[in-house]
């Protein structure tokens, strides 16, 4: 059966290094789609300048004409809270047997056990590791843990299961960053070629990043 990939994140604004990332997983794994998963106000960063609507607004935009990626607001329209785990179970309830691969970059992996019910991730899902620029892997403490535990490198191993296992992988990556994406504009340099120029019309219409952080 084929798989979903799923690929949070804050994505103010969204940008070429996060619509590569996906595309290289789906390709990687012959994933049926990957889900771009905007959260609307992450707890453990500081708070996006984007608010939720155009962050929402820039994805659409980003994916326009893309039949591989997706943009699934599940996060935005509930109440209190939003957790991974949560929509990790709202995944889950809604393809029962198929491989549901959650996709992040190392960085987020070295900080998975800040993330509410971490332990419950491979329980519920299979983790795709990217090794992003200037990344390295969590050597011990409770995430190295769960890696030696889990780690299965073999896409065709990954995708006979539905959850499970860890892959670390190191598709060609673009060193690209919305931190660095903000600056650039704050400092009004162009961004063009880092982020669709759709997203780009939608960030000089707004002006949203234009002051310094
Ligand atoms: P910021 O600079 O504001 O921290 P970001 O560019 O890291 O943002 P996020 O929305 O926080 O973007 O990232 C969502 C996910 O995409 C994370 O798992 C992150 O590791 C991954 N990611 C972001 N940029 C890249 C990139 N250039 N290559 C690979 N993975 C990336």
């Amino acid at each position: 059966m084929a798989g979903i990939g799923i690929l949070g994140g804050t994505f103010d604004p969204v940008h070429c290094g996060h619509l590569r990332l996906a595309l290289e997983v789906r390709d990687l794994l012959s994933l049926a789609s990957v889900r771009l998963l905007p959260a609307p106000n992450p707890r453990l960063r500081d708070a996006p300048r984007a608010d939720v609507s155009l962050r929402l607004q820039m994805l659409e935009a980003a994916v326009e004409g893309e039949p591989g990626l997706e943009v699934d607001a599940r996060e935005l329209e509930r109440e209190g809270p939003t957790y991974t785990v949560d929509s990790l179970q709202s995944f889950r309830r809604e393809f029962p047997d198929a491989p549901i691969v959650f996709i992040v970059g190392m960085d987020s992996l070295r900080r998975l056990d800040r993330w509410h019910r971490w332990q419950e991730f491979t329980s519920l899902a299979h983790l795709a590791v990217a090794d992003r620029p200037g990344g390295s892997l969590p050597g011990t403490g409770p995430v190295a843990d769960l890696l030696a535990a889990h780690r299965c490198d073999d896409p065709a191993t990954l995708m006979a299961k539905p959850a499970g296992h860890i892959m670390i992988c190191s598709p060609p990556l673009l060193d690209i960053s919305a931190t660095r994406i903000r600056a650039l504009v704050a400092e009004g340099r162009s961004i063009r070629f880092l982020v669709p120029d759709k997203v780009i019309e939608l960030i000089n219409r707004t002006r949203c990043y234009a002051d310094e952080e």
